[in-house]
């Protein structure tokens, strides 16, 4: 095989099913609740929020869930996303180490978000539904539903982070070009929102309050659903497409991960390349070092309690067991928008709590140092989110150069930051600093847990 080859499949070998990991879970998860009487939810109570086939999905232990061929056929544009040998980053590293990035930068979004858009907007179609309402950061989910809804033909209805949507006017542009409609949050358009106004008319929103206003606006209405890009099982279940891909090209690479590295805002990128692999290993296959990456900001995996809590600010989701810093804390205001969120995908923090994740946290101006670098060996300027990644491999294989070992190491390269060249301009200027969370906000965000007594 050439060194530069790009172990691209072919497009017939893009995965048939995706990869549901409670099949192999050594302990069962916690169960989700009802806010109100405590007690698990049933498909009934997820009704009005979510398409059957996603409730199914969100619930099921079967291990392997076929992908719909309408869903096929759009992940067909840009999947199988290229697995790259990371060889001149290597060189420049000095390191042993084998470095290869699964890049999810090929979507017509430019990350690896439609992987869950595309299946959610068929679901919701195939149901009858005609409108969608979802919240958005820094907007790339936002942007992957727009996307979805104009494939399929769903109105989409996008509560964007009011900071975002004033930083990042062309996100907006984006989704509104596909035919959404984006309103920044908090708004009045909702109670959620009037309530955050009238308490704090400037209030520059969070994802937990974009969240409770799309969750209200969608049980609104019997035509409405909703849509989250993250966190929840049958999302992470869609992203899984990443790691199976990975794990067929790096066989065509004769190789395999000793170690397998994502970032982590709700969990679903990384898990998507991590859970085939983790997988394998609960099988009784290979095992592999699972490391995930923070921000030192938002550090939920590292600093956050692993309790049941709500997924929003007004307290009108499920609670799921996870780890969280709670859901009234606001992070200070760092660049990888994506990695904003209070809690952490209950799969993921099921799993880092039984021993299998290795969780890290950095700051942003080390991971924009890291995307620098590897921008400038590979051509690809990473997005912020992703910069965690690309530390967190550059990281161990500077271990590997110290240690003499060949290992070999696969991260996920979620997306790439061409939106994003504000947050390199700062970079660049000198005029990031390094953000630490607030100890005090988020120890009283963890003092307003729900006390749930299951
Ligand atoms: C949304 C997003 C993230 C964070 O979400 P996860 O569910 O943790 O993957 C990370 N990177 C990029 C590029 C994103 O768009």
């Amino acid at each position: 095989m050439s060194d530069t080859v790009k172990y691209l499949l072919d497009e017939s070998r893009l995965p048939k099913t995706w990869y549901n990991i409670n099949a192999d879970l050594p302990k069962p998860m916690a169960p989700v609740l009802h806010p109100g009487t405590q007690q698990p939810v049933t498909p009934d109570d997820l009704a009005p929020l979510f398409p059957r086939a996603v409730i199914e999905q969100e619930m099921s232990t079967e291990r392997e869930i076929e992908i719909p061929e309408p869903v096929r056929e759009v992940y067909r544009q840009w999947r199988p996303s290229p697995l790259y040998r990371a060889r001149r980053l290597e060189k420049a590293l000095g390191t042993p180490a084998r470095i290869y990035y699964k890049y999810e930068g090929v979507s017509p979004t430019g990350s690896h978000k439609p992987n869950t858009a595309i299946p959610q907007a068929f679901y919701n179609k195939q149901e009858g539904v005609k409108r969608i309402t979802t919240e958005t950061g820094a907007g790339q989910w936002g942007s992957s539903l727009a996307l979805a809804g104009a494939l399929f033909g769903l109105e989409i209805v996008v509560y964007m982070v009011r900071v975002s949507f004033q930083q990042k006017p062309y996100r907006r542009a984006f989704m509104e070009t596909f035919g959404a409609q984006c309103i920044p949050s908090p708004s009045d358009t909702t109670e959620a929102g009037r309530a955050i106004l009238g308490k704090n008319p400037d209030s520059t929103g969070s994802l937990g309050i974009a969240i409770s206003e799309a969750v209200e606006m969608a049980a609104q209405r019997d035509d409405t659903k909703y849509a989250l890009g993250s966190v929840l099982n049958h999302v992470l279940l869609h992203q899984t497409v990443i790691g199976l891909e990975a794990m067929e090209q790096l066989a065509m690479a004769d190789d395999y991960p000793d170690m397998v590295i994502g970032c982590t805002g709700g969990g679903s990128n990384f898990a998507g390349i991590v859970f085939p692999f983790l997988g394998e290993q609960l099988r009784g296959g290979r095992k592999v070092d699972v490391i995930a990456v923070e921000p030192s900001a938002c550090p939920t995996l590292t600093k956050g309690r692993f309790a049941y809590d709500f997924g929003d600010t007004a307290h009108l989701t499920p609670l799921t067991k996870m780890h969280t810093l709670g859901s009234a804390f606001v992070p200070p205001g760092f660049h990888a928008g994506g990695l904003r969120y209070h809690g952490m995908a209950p799969q993921v923090s099921h799993l880092a709590d039984l021993g299998y994740i290795d969780p890290r946290a950095y700051n942003q101006i080390e991971c924009f140092q890291a995307g620098i670098q590897f921008a400038k060996a590979e051509g690809i300027i990473p997005a912020p989110e992703a910069n965690h990644a690309v530390k967190g491999a550059i990281d161990e294989a500077l271990k590997c150069k110290e240690s003499g070992e060949a290992k070999t190491i696969l991260f996920n390269l979620c997306g790439h930051g061409n939106f994003d060249m504000q947050a390199y301009t700062d970079f660049l200027a000198g005029k990031l600093e390094e953000l630490e969370y607030d100890e005090g906000e988020a120890a009283m965000a963890l003092a307003g847990l729900p006390s749930v007594n299951a």
